[in-house]
């Protein structure tokens, strides 16, 4: 039997924050992750908030080391070629005006190294396969090692950063289904050989809107590869014939602008699907655990919001988690539940909005509002706990207040879908 302070279940980027500073904190943590790394998680773009997360755990240095690409906003392009460019550094919220696209196999590795290099232990191809909690709060931990043994493993306290895989919130019944609906990607990585030739910030994170429903994210890495990946509804990708890379290859040509920077150009692996990923839980700590990460909700990839709210809420808990294990009273639904659901919820209004349509009204409106720009892009950069921000503060209003203005004012938004033979 193995002994620990606290367990952390997986080592995405909430795992390793979280044990990072637990362990900085001077207790024992130890790692089980169930896939050898490196290995693959979607999830490339990164929001600069995250960058405070890294810090704090002492895993930003690693991380610079590596040249990952450097990411200083974020692009939109409307179907009918309108732009709209936020800068993080005309952000409102003070803070970090920058972060990385990172290929993810190679950026949780190195977050990974840094914490086996600061003592943590992380054991590979060991997946948690029960969990009792005692009354006293500690727990005794089974896991399963690839050659089917098994072991347990007594903790005093466990952080449940095991993603999509959601350990705790599957073996204690606390899943709950999203408010949004399902959606699809089919995505790759594409070995970028035409990026020298586009005229415009090659290297910059953008989003196509392909049409009112389905929209392209574009990540270029440091490496000449850019992921590409289509998001929509599951019945837009059934009505395109072929597999899924015939189905990726077919939306590519379909688009000029990607067409003319990718239609020739190799994928790294063969298209993949990832589908309906919305997902939440009823309660994000219980007695001798707390959850991080996409463990606790996940909504959707069209802010990049995911890695950051994992490494926040991972910051945050280990804080706690490190408080509680000195002796002090931990109040988790005010502490933590609610300053995570604070910044998910200033997200939702933007995932919900940019879906029927309120945002692309916003930001791709004439004559913008500069302080409104501002604030929007904090937000953006993942600023989403800051409420001297009128759109963090009261997000729904703010946005769709605007959004009636600019529609009243300027019209709706005219959708000129690229292939409405594929819509349709
Ligand atoms: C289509 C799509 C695109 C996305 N794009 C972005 C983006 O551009 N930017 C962004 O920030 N986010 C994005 N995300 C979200 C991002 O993938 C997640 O938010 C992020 O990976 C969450 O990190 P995490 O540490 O919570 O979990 P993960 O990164 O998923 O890590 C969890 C780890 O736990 C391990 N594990 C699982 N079960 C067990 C078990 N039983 N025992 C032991 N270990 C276990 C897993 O192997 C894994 O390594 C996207 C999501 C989707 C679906």
């Amino acid at each position: 039997m193995k002994k620990t302070d606290v367990l952390v279940i997986g080592a995405g980027p909430s795992g390793t924050i979280a044990a990072a500073m637990i362990k900085n904190a001077g207790l024992e943590t130890m790692i089980v992750e169930k896939l050898k790394f490196p290995r693959f998680v979607i999830g490339e773009s990164l929001l600069p908030r995250c960058m405070e997360s890294l810090e704090e755990a002492g895993l930003l240095d690693a991380v610079k080391a590596k040249g990952f690409q450097e990411k200083f906003g974020a692009k939109f392009v409307m179907n009918n070629g309108d732009i709209c460019d936020f800068n993080f550094s005309e952000n409102f919220t003070e803070g970090y005006t920058w972060t990385w696209q990172v290929p993810r196999a190679e950026f949780d590795k190195t977050l990974a190294d840094a914490c086996e290099a600061k003592g943590i232990p992380i054991h590979y191809e060991t997946e948690v396969i029960d969990i009792q909690i005692r009354d006293d709060e500690s727990s005794l931990t089974t896991v399963r090692y690839l050659d089917g043994s098994e072991e347990q493993i007594d903790a005093k306290f466990i952080v449940d950063g095991s993603g999509y895989g959601r350990v705790i919130p599957r073996m204690f019944n606390l899943e709950k289904p999203s408010s949004l609906p399902a959606r699809q990607t089919v995505f790759s990585h594409f070995v970028d050989k035409n990026r020298d030739q586009v005229a415009q910030e090659p290297n910059r994170i953008t989003i196509y809107v392909y049409n009112e429903t389905t929209w392209v994210w574009c990540i270029p890495f440091s490496n000449g590869i850019t992921s590409l990946g289509f998001v929509g509804y599951p019945s837009f990708f059934e009505e395109i014939e072929g597999d899924l890379d015939q189905k990726l290859d077919y939306l590519v040509r379909s688009h000029p602008e990607l067409n003319e920077r990718f239609g020739d150009c190799e994928k790294a692996f063969e298209a993949r699907e990832i589908k309906a990923w919305s997902a939440t839980c009823e309660k994000f700590y219980g007695k001798g655990f707390v959850l991080t990460g996409n463990v606790t909700e996940f909504l959707d990839p069209v802010f990049s919001s995911g890695v950051t709210l994992a490494s926040v809420s991972a910051q945050n808990a280990a804080k706690l988690v490190i408080r509680k294990l000195k002796g002090e009273s931990v109040d988790w639904e005010k502490e933590y539940m609610e300053v995570c659901m604070k910044g998910v919820e200033v997200f939702r209004t933007f995932v919900t909005t940019w879906y029927d349509g309120h945002l692309h009204a916003i930001f791709f409106s004439k004559n913008q509002n500069e302080d409104m720009r501002r604030q929007i892009s904090s937000v953006l950069a993942g600023y989403v706990w800051d409420d001297e921000n009128p759109f963090v503060r009261s997000h729904y209003k703010h946005v769709h207040t605007l959004a009636k203005f600019v529609k009243e004012t300027q019209g709706e938004i005219v959708y000129t879908p690229i292939e409405q033979a594929v819509k349709s």
